[in-house]
């Protein structure tokens, strides 16, 4: 909703971003297991933040920062370190207004940077969870404190549908939208989340009951992609009340030819490969989220429809490697932590490499790549990550020197967009098409370099290295001895957007494409 509407407002001209709000106490989501929250996003900037994020980048196209996510757990950070440097001058330090005025200090941090026509605020949770409200009361004093359309409230409910009685039911968002005026918030915008279309009369009944004028109420009904709600919500509107309400004049319709290009490409595509996404957070849609959005975007512009099939690392073993990667066209191992299911994440890399099936790897991905490609021909049959296992004699996957001495977890990975060199005439340097890129990272462990040689000369291809460390960034296979084999140590799929697919998930797919019509 929130990246639908700011991608309407910003195809007609607006410099628009998105904030998100999470009303936990985590500092950041980064020590989060992926089956809480979903997959950790990493901005440029290093922050380990909420997956909406995500969002917000693959429909705007404009990178985000750590000013985009805040939790709870930040704002009560900032208010205790204030107070043990005693900059609260003797006061008692309470919700209101100390923790409230640092929420609205950071909610009003990027309007106050000059970039930004507007900025949507989205706060997670629910009217009425106990650690929402202060965010909800920061909100009220904001719409109390500024000018008059200056700042706009809309609610997200949800319309639900019994299918037993056929029936849309208006109580929940009666119930919400009085539980938000309790909290002293009227909202100008409802907007019903639904999985039918809701008759106009409806819409009226909400209007009335809920107290906002007639022409405030929309739909936000499912869609086949969530690439097309930008488009559904501007038949009905919306960006045209968001700013009329805003009390802005005179701003052109949107354009929104590239987007319906996408969606066009999207929808009507010539062929379909079958990709295998080998980890072992598999069971939550949401843990692998960029990486599933990066293939829709690469598919679309192949015109190529990926099916991705999950494939639990952790179940895989010799006995059903080949009936569990049966008819795949391409292998994408994913990344991930610790030990659990690493021997399957190898020997899913193994099969790849063997039967010439395109691989890619992904951070922990890669290292699996590294690992199985020193045991299997290099003959170090323990050589093993320290991550997995710590006394292996052939560490060829080690922590990195800077994390020896850490003791502290959240937020201490190597994290943020680094700079990486490519080796000219490599499969990464074709894919990119440049010298040096910079991509995102998060990981603790890295390619051990007193294994570089060894492996360079036994026919791996170290294809790309930060120029400032040296540090390994990507592996691959030479074209002549495997189609498309490659390990890169960073998280290509966060870059990925609607409009600017990311290079090795477009050349991935049409690796998969050949593999297919080879058959
Ligand atoms: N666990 C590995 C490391 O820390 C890989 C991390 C990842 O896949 N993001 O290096």
């Amino acid at each position: 909703m929130a990246a639908s509407l700011a991608r309407l407002l910003q195809s007609r001209g607006l410099s628009v971003t998105i904030q998100k709000f999470d009303p936990y106490i985590n500092v950041d989501p980064g020590t989060l297991n992926p089956y809480e929250h979903g997959e950790c996003y990493v901005t440029n900037d290093g922050a380990e933040t909420d997956l909406d994020l995500g969002h917000y980048e693959r429909f705007l196209n404009v990178p985000t920062s750590q000013a985009n996510n805040v939790t709870t757990g930040r704002i009560y950070k900032t208010v205790i370190d204030n107070e043990r440097e005693g900059l609260y001058l003797g006061k008692t330090v309470q919700i209101i207004p100390h923790i409230t005025d640092e929420i609205k200090r950071r909610m009003t941090l990027l309007g106050k940077s000059g970039k930004f026509d507007i900025v949507i605020t989205e706060i997670g949770g629910t009217v009425g969870d106990m650690e929402s409200t202060p965010f909800l009361e920061a909100v009220r004093q904001l719409q109390w404190e500024m000018p008059d359309g200056d700042c706009i409230v809309l609610h997200l409910t949800l319309v639900p549908f019994l299918h037993a009685a056929q029936e849309l039911k208006t109580k929940p968002t009666q119930h919400s939208v009085k539980m938000l005026q309790q909290e002293g918030i009227k909202p100008d915008i409802i907007v019903c989340r639904t999985e039918v279309p809701i008759p106009d009369a409806m819409k009226r009944k909400i209007a009335l009951f809920c107290n906002v004028k007639a022409d405030s109420v929309f739909e936000n009904q499912d869609a086949k992609s969530i690439y097309e709600v930008p488009l559904l919500l501007h038949m009905q509107g919306l960006d045209d009340i968001v700013l009329k309400k805003l009390k802005f004049r005179n701003i052109p319709q949107p354009d929104l030819t590239d987007w319906q290009n996408f969606l066009n490409k999207l929808f009507s595509p010539k062929s379909e490969v079958d990709v295998a996404l080998v980890g072992k957070y598999v069971e939550l849609q949401d843990a692998y989220k960029s990486i599933q959005e990066a293939f829709v975007h690469a598919g679309a512009v192949n015109l190529c429809k990926v099916h991705v099939h999950t494939v639990h690392s952790e179940y895989l073993d010799a006995s059903n490697l080949k009936e569990k990667l049966k008819g795949m066209d391409g292998i994408l191992v994913a990344p991930g932590f610790g030990g659990r299911g690493i021997e399957g994440k190898i020997l899913a890399v193994k099969y790849a490499r063997e039967n010439k099936i395109p691989f890619f790897g992904i951070c922990l991905g890669m290292q699996m790549a590294v690992i199985e490609y020193a045991r299997d021909v290099l003959k170090l049959k323990d050589a093993c990550s320290t991550e997995v296992r710590p006394q292996t004699k052939n560490p060829v996957i080690d922590l990195m020197e800077e994390q020896k001495t850490l003791t502290t977890k959240g937020g201490t990975m190597r994290l943020g967009a680094y700079d990486c060199r490519l080796k000219e005439g490599t499969l990464a340097y074709k894919i990119y098409g440049s010298k040096m890129i910079a991509e995102r990272h998060r990981h603790r462990y890295e390619f051990n370099e007193q294994y570089a040689d060894m492996m360079e000369k036994a026919g791996l291809v170290l294809s790309g290295r930060n120029p400032q460390t040296g540090l390994v960034e990507i592996v691959e296979l030479p074209q002549k001895v495997h189609p498309f084999f490659i390990g890169v140590q960073f998280h290509p799929e966060l870059s990925s957007t609607v409009l600017k697919p990311q290079p090795i998930f477009v050349n991935f797919v049409k690796a998969a494409m050949k593999h297919r019509s080879g058959k």
